[in-house]
């Protein structure tokens, strides 16, 4: 089945007991049991509830997993996904990981005797040379954030197989309509369902699945000793913003690499960082494992200065953090999703004091290019 109809079939749960196509919001903590020797499917909602049920299943089904977990927030999920370690265990995590996934890494499993390397995965022999008798899983984020580096997936798969590791990957700015790393052979795929997955910037959530049933026991285990569930009001408008999934990556992407390819010609552009560009040193890996660059990009306007100057004049773009709404987003990462690095580590990273992030949206992209024009305008040219 295509993604499209798959996602509105996975969506559209409907209620036995009145029909109705929606699946129902059950506010219900805790349910009735008929039988004194032998209880229900569901006990206590936070072991599990029909409506997160519903969800947990679709975002599954999406990414052709077998076992989904919804959680409060992206870092719920992939906090409890990294506490299935133990303690002595090491992990190689992306060097270009997301900045809650580092400092959970950094400053609390860390205390907790679970150690990690953080490594540019794009350089597979420092991938190998990483890996210890201790290792256990190799943690994967591509397109990474906000530079767009692409890592490749089948590669690291190959590593972690040789080694009898298992590999995680942060699915997140692909959305599975993009990219289905399960289907490259990884073993957990983790989002934040905050992003393209709800897709309006109006819930906070998580996901996990996999198609393991060993890692599924242990997942859920966390999931129900932690209890970072997903709440079913937010199950529902989960739901709901994922049944547009596929038209809005369709919108948004095509629109990215309008704006991309408009950004490389212009005078005060002096970087786009898009995977969907030829000349972007990510395309051919990308083309290999993803349908297409997606719908977030990065540029250099050449100075903070330039920068501040774009981001005072846009007039569609909303100015924020966040990324994956039907909304466009317009970010500066060295102020706001990477303001806790040193300059010298930004540095490191590719994020320079001119770089702005674009996650664009489903609005007209030629509204969008007029809209920057006029924002470009009011630069001072830097080559
Ligand atoms: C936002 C984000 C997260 C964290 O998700 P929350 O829902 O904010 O907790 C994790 N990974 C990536 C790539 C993200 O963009």
């Amino acid at each position: 089945m295509n993604d499209w109809t798959k996602i509105i079939k996975v969506t559209t749960v409907k209620d036995k007991e009145s029909g109705a196509i929606n699946t129902p919001i059950h506010l219900s903590s805790t349910f009735q049991q008929d039988d004194f020797d032998h209880f229900g499917e569901f006990d206590y909602a936070r072991s599990g509830n029909p409506t997160r049920k519903v969800g947990e299943n679709a975002v599954a089904q999406l990414e052709n997993g077998q076992y989904g977990y919804l959680f409060s927030t992206g870092m719920a999920a992939i906090s409890s996904v990294l506490e299935t370690f133990s303690q002595g265990d090491h992990l190689i995590v992306s060097k270009f990981v997301y900045g809650g996934t580092f400092r959970i890494l950094t400053e609390v499993l860390n205390r907790f005797g679970i150690s990690h390397t953080f490594v540019d995965l794009r350089d597979l022999k420092q991938v190998e040379a990483a890996i210890q008798t201790n290792t256990k899983a190799i943690y994967i984020e591509t397109p990474s954030n906000p530079v767009m580096n692409v890592t490749d997936i089948p590669a690291m798969v190959k590593i972690a197989k040789a080694h009898h590791l298992i590999t995680i990957a942060d699915n997140t700015f692909m959305s599975p309509v993009l990219q289905k790393p399960l289907d490259l052979g990884v073993d957990i795929v983790v989002h934040s369902a905050t992003k393209f997955l709800s897709g309006h910037s109006d819930i906070i959530a998580g996901a996990a699945i996999t198609n393991n049933p060993e890692l599924a026991d242990k997942i859920y285990f966390i999931q129900n000793a932690v209890g970072a569930t997903l709440g079913v009001t937010d199950t529902w408008l989960l739901l709901r913003g994922i049944k547009t999934l596929g038209i809005r990556m369709a919108q948004s992407s095509t629109a990215a690499l309008k704006i991309a390819k408009w950004l490389q010609q212009q005078p005060e552009v002096t970087r786009v960082c898009y995977p969907g560009l030829e000349s972007d040193p990510g395309y051919r890996i990308q083309m290999r494992q993803a349908r297409n660059g997606g719908a977030v990009l990065s540029f250099d306007v050449g100075s903070e200065d330039n920068a501040r100057i774009l981001a005072e004049n846009v007039q569609i773009p909303e100015f924020s953090v966040s990324l994956g709404g039907v909304e466009s987003i317009l970010s500066y990462p060295p102020k706001m999703s990477h303001a806790e690095l040193s300059p010298a580590e930004q540095a490191d990273c590719g994020i320079t004091p001119g770089l702005l992030r674009f996650s664009v949206g489903i609005e007209d992209p030629d509204d969008l290019i007029t809209d920057l024009k006029q924002a470009f305008e009011k630069m001072t040219p830097a080559k």
